[in-house]
């Protein structure tokens, strides 16, 4: 087995007892989450901040975001928001690497989040040593990462992409003669490759919401609505990818289904998407792609369990206490901008979306 293959493999267990002890939400009545709504637009005004939510996360924070002139988007999108923005602080909720790119785009702002133990197993999965050893044995290729990866690993890359851009930029460095080290995610590794026919190494990663879904079950569901449009986000496993009508970043799933002619959607990505997804298609019937059916195993079933570690009540802490601020290193920070940069350069160049990940 190679580095790439036995580091992940080896981290597995690591990954499944930390999702294993995620904290459950604490249950709030109505009144209660009333209440904690109120302070926490009181305490946005009083600390001149902005809420910043990603698709994933509960409808209760992507709804206050709304609410209070915050934002709601992938994690690229919710960076680029907050360094536009005039607030001097930025909550955002979602996961580390999501504070850490926001901290990347606007150094200068402090940067909140409601837990700092919201991970995500792709960038768990690819810890900096060992990614950084495993580019090592390929020098002469250009180091491709995904955007939801560490700081480090960012600032440990030539080129940072998003599900959006991934398939474009690799081309790109194809129209260049260049090879590539891809990583972490291997679905999403193995798609752009499957479009492209680029040569890759790849680090062997997975998003444990995605790699749950389940082709037998996705057969059996679209055997019952034979109508229905299959939408898919690229970090799914290649079988489930190959029933799909459209195949897309989170933004770009909920572009389709707008565009899209069918009354049913079958989805294939985390369900706090559906949030968004019934405010544009409010007349469609959305239905979750099955992650388990009689095989079910999975931990995740279709929703981030470190996405949903972020609650009413703990945001409501950290803002009032200004804990949990994400600081990153100035000397590694300013490596990251680089391929950062250099992505947003180009996908501006090119006209292409730039946001669009997890
Ligand atoms: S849904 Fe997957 S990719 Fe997104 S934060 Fe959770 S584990 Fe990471």
């Amino acid at each position: 087995m190679s580095l790439a293959e036995t580091i992940p493999h080896k981290l597995q267990a690591n990954i499944d007892s930390l999702i294993d002890n995620v904290t459950p939400s604490p249950w709030l009545s109505e009144a209660d989450k009333s209440d904690y709504i109120e302070k926490i637009k009181a305490l946005l005004i009083e600390k001149n901040a902005v809420l910043i939510a990603h698709y994933y996360v509960d409808d209760e924070l992507q709804a206050l975001a709304e609410s209070t002139g915050g934002y709601v988007s992938d994690s690229l999108d919710m960076a680029n928001f907050g360094a536009q923005h005039s607030a001097n602080t930025l909550v955002v909720c979602g996961v580390r690497f999501m504070g850490e790119t926001s901290k990347i785009l606007s150094p200068e702002k402090t940067v909140i989040m409601p837990t700092l133990d919201a991970e995500c197993s792709l960038d768990l999965g690819c810890p900096i040593e060992e990614f950084s050893q495993f580019c090592d044995q390929y020098p002469d290729h250009e180091v491709v990462v995904y955007a939801n990866t560490s700081v480090e690993v960012k600032a440990r890359a030539d080129w940072i992409v998003t599900s959006s851009n991934a398939i474009q930029i690799v081309e790109h460095l194809m129209a260049e003669g260049k090879k590539i080290v891809w990583g972490p995610d291997k679905h999403l590794g193995q798609y752009i490759q499957n479009k492209t026919g680029a040569e890759m190494i790849m680090w062997q990663g997975n998003c444990v919401v995605h790699d749950e879904f389940k082709l037998y079950e996705l057969e059996a569901l679209m055997e019952k609505y034979p109508k229905a449009e299959v939408l898919v986000h690229p970090e799914s496993p290649e079988s489930v990818i190959a029933k799909a009508d459209f195949v897309g970043s989170t933004k770009q799933i909920i572009a389709a289904g707008k565009k899209s002619s069918a009354d049913t959607l079958i989805i294939a990505t985390d369900h706090g998407l559906f949030y968004k997804m019934s405010q544009v298609v409010p007349d469609k019937r959305l239905i979750p792609a099955p992650t388990g059916g009689k095989s079910a195993s999975c931990k995740s079933c279709a929703h981030c369990p470190w996405m949903a570690m972020n609650t009413l009540v703990n945001l409501y802490e950290a803002l009032r206490d200004e804990t949990n601020t994400i600081e990153v290193d100035e000397a590694t920070r300013q490596k990251a901008l680089i391929p950062l940069d250099r992505m947003l350069d180009f996908s501006h160049q090119q006209g292409i979306l730039t946001a669009g990940d997890a």
